[in-house]
């Protein structure tokens, strides 16, 4: 009977669950049917870490695993018990900025972190599916002016060359040992769960701050950068796509269109009556060493193989992220009172 129900339910591993883009693929695999496991580091501020998880409603219906990706004896351990169909390694220090304060942090967590996540996998479930989150920032400073997953690679960022590691060791172990292991090369992904130093989701915070009179003006770095941006919540559909096929492979998530840092800031300005121009303050604190000008996607395969075409535009998403975090605003305010 037990094997029956456990055929019947396929099991996933999602590191990073407590991240936007964990949150957002645990809900869409508890909506199939899944049994979720999340690997959760141990963080002292426990009960905020669980805050996107219950933005969704969904933090009682994963379980959680003591466990981190610098770890290996807890990914052997959890992946044994658990036989996992899928595992999705999401778990990252994902910030680009941070990457140059903490550069071996984020080799040791976002690079060799994929490699014991794979060796786990490989050593005690070698049938289990593996889905790598790549980045488009492994284009950096691009050599295509439409990057497709046969675009050559030039990482601009400690994370970048970490995330590159991790990149070449899912295709190394799909190659060498067959395994079923796939990169989604995903550009740039947002939504109210993003977290507040990128910068979609720090100019939506600040537009309802100012909007509420608790902010006068938005500090930002260089807004001539552009960026492909989706919805996490599109992305990650892609991700389970990825792990459905006959064939493991890498693909590029994309929107296919650009924007540059003002024009999206401008976006959330507008929605609610403001001029960004009588806000913003260009403050050099906030370039970078090294920066990633341009991105643009250009998810043809993806469209073609996977059936996947991105459902939610730009300025749906900025307008989501900005009446999210007015709402959330709102609610503080009523607490407090
Ligand atoms: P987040 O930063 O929101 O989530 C990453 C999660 O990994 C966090 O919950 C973080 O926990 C956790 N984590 C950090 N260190 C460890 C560790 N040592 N062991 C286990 N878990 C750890 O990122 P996103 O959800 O936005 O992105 C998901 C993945 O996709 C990341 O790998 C990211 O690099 C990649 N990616 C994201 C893109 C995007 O635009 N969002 C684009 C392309 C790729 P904590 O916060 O407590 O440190
Ligand atoms: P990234 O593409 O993963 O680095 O995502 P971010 O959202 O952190 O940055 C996107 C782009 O916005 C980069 O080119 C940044 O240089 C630019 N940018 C401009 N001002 C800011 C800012 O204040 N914060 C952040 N995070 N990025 C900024």
């Amino acid at each position: 009977m037990e094997m029956i129900s456990h055929m019947a339910t396929k099991t996933a591993l999602v590191t990073g669950i407590l991240g936007q883009d964990g949150a957002y693929l645990a809900q869409l695999l508890l909506d199939r049917g899944y049994k979720v496991y999340g690997l959760s580091p141990r963080r002292s501020n426990a009960e905020a870490s669980l805050a996107r998880l219950e933005w969704l409603g969904i933090s009682d219906q994963v379980e959680l695993l003591d466990g981190d990706l610098t770890d290996l004896s807890s990914l052997v351990r959890h992946i044994t018990r658990i036989q996992p169909d899928e595992v999705y390694n999401l778990g990252a220090q994902s910030f680009v900025q941070t990457s140059w304060e903490q550069p071996l942090l984020t080799g040791q967590v976002t690079g060799i972190g994929a490699a014991n996540v794979l060796e786990a996998v490989r050593l005690v479930a070698p049938h289990a599916r593996y889905y790598q989150a790549s980045t488009s920032e492994m284009y950096g400073l691009i050599q295509e002016p439409m990057q497709s997953e046969t675009t050559p690679f030039y990482p601009r960022s400690p994370y970048a060359a970490a995330k590159l590691y991790a990149h070449w060791m899912t295709v190394n172990y799909r190659e060498s040992f067959g395994m079923y292991a796939c990169s989604g090369i995903l550009f740039n992904h947002e939504s109210p769960l993003r977290g507040l130093e990128f910068v979609t989701r720090k100019v939506t915070d600040a537009v309802a701050r100012i909007k509420l009179g608790q902010q006068s003006e938005l500090r930002l770095g260089n807004i001539d950068a552009k960026r492909d941006w989706g919805h996490a919540r599109d992305y990650v559909k892609a991700m389970w796509l990825m792990l459905q096929q006959d064939q493991p492979d890498d693909f590029v998530i994309a929107t296919g269109r650009t924007t540059t840092v003002r024009d999206m800031c401008r976006i959330a300005f507008e929605h609610v009556g403001l001029d960004m121009d009588d806000y913003v303050v260009i403050d050099p604190e906030f370039f970078r060493p090294a920066e990633v000008d341009v991105l643009l996607g250009n998810p043809a395969k993806a469209q073609e193989k996977l059936g996947w075409t991105p459902e939610t535009t730009l300025e749906e998403m900025i307008c989501e992220m900005v009446d999210a975090d007015i709402a959330r605003l709102l609610a503080l305010q009523v607490q407090a009172d």
